[in-house]
């Protein structure tokens, strides 16, 4: 029997944040202080490109002091150390930001690290991880920090539900399983984490309540891995050729979104989904930095 899933949209939720922001921008402005955001955009990777300049785009809109240092493919790890070291110490830049992947002659657990936490606007710095693993406040990384927006706005409660998440990223799928368990609202709940080295994964699939698909792989979960009425947020994002548009390629998630639709009890498009609530989430965190400057 044809299913009616709600579509779970980013769209939306990432709007109900911006007003918000909007608000919380407006009462900083009255204490003279504008969020500044500051992008390190190394080299000329095109994706890198889009995606920075989608954030100068977003921040610029909401009022905030935004700027992108592009620097050279061949910029030095010392180079970009010392840049960052500079940005630690402005104090109008409240979130710095550092556009991954870096070029091979920089380490960029090395950068991470050198971000002040009280800038990690990314949520990648070790301090910002240990601190959302022990549940204390702090940076969380973007993309997590965006899914649980789309279930508090969809009343989607994860307590006591079992989630498999597909993926050990550090930025997405391990923050994710940490956020999951921690004991509060939005938590709460049993957390199972798979990867390549899972065997049978598709055992623990088919019994989640909520599945979460981060690997990164087109189209790879289909039907008979989801659980009838399962949630499923998908947060892949990957090109295939389709020569018949004009880009070339089209983006599909890491789910077959037709092949579970009649399945699912909600799900989230790819695009339209995840993909929009990490940029949301990066200007969150830079207000919440700016607010934190007052404090
Ligand atoms: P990654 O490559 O760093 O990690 C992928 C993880 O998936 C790895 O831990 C790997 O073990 C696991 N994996 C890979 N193939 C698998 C398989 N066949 N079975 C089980 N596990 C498998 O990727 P990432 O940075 O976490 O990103 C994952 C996907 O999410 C990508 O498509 C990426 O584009 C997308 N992404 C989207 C957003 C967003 O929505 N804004 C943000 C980050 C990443």
């Amino acid at each position: 029997m044809p299913n009616n899933p709600l579509i779970l949209r980013g769209k939306e939720v990432s709007e109900a944040i911006k007003a918000d922001l909007v608000q919380r921008i407006a009462v900083l402005a009255k204490r003279g202080i504008k969020p500044g955001l500051t992008a390190v955009l190394v080299g000329d990777d095109p994706a890198s490109q889009v995606y920075v300049r989608s954030k100068e785009r977003q921040s610029g809109k909401l009022g905030f002091n935004s700027e992108v240092l592009r620097l050279a493919v061949d910029t030095t790890e010392s180079e970009l150390l010392s840049l960052i070291n500079n940005l630690n110490k402005h104090e109008l830049v409240h979130g710095i930001l550092v556009q991954l992947p870096l070029p091979e002659q920089i380490d960029a657990q090395r950068v991470i690290e050198a971000i002040d936490p009280a800038k990690d606007v990314d949520g990648f710095h070790p301090v910002s991880v240990g601190k959302l693993v022990l549940g204390l406040a702090g940076f969380v990384s973007c993309t997590p920090a965006g899914i649980l927006e789309i279930m508090r706005y969809y009343n989607i409660d994860p307590e006591g539900k079992h989630v498999v998440v597909v993926g050990r990223s550090n930025i997405v799928g391990k923050p994710m399983a940490n956020l999951l368990i921690q004991k509060r609202a939005l938590g709460n709940a049993t957390v199972t984490l798979v990867h390549t080295r899972t065997p049978d994964m598709g055992l623990y699939t088919r019994q989640a309540d909520i599945l979460i698909a981060a690997a990164g792989v087109p189209e790879f979960i289909g039907a008979d891995m989801v659980k009838e009425e399962a949630v499923v947020i998908d947060v892949g994002i990957n090109r295939v050729d389709d020569p018949g548009t004009e880009k070339g390629y089209r983006l599909v998630g890491d789910v077959d979104y037709k092949a579970v639709l009649d399945k699912v009890s909600a799900i989230t498009p790819v695009p339209g989904g995840v993909g929009i609530m990490t940029i949301a989430m990066l200007l969150s965190n830079t207000v919440k930095s700016a607010e934190n400057s007052l404090k």
